[in-house]
């Protein structure tokens, strides 16, 4: 079993954490509304993928 040979240290800890932030998510645009979503999903504003609609709004504002 692999035993590390000495204990890292807080600086060397957080240097290498320093590239491990989370980026921002992906947002692309709905091609009937124009509001962004994310993308390869149902817009949740107006319900289409794809160009066509796929859930029916009920509230129709
Ligand atoms: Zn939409």
């Amino acid at each position: 079993m692999a035993v590390p040979r000495s204990r890292i240290s807080k600086s060397k800890k957080r240097s290498r954490s320093a590239h491990s932030a989370l980026k921002p998510k992906g947002v692309s645009t709905c091609s009937n509304c124009q509001k962004t979503k994310r993308p390869h999903t149902i817009c949740p504003y107006c319900g289409f993928y794809a160009k066509r609609a796929v859930i029916s709004q009920k509230s129709a504002e």
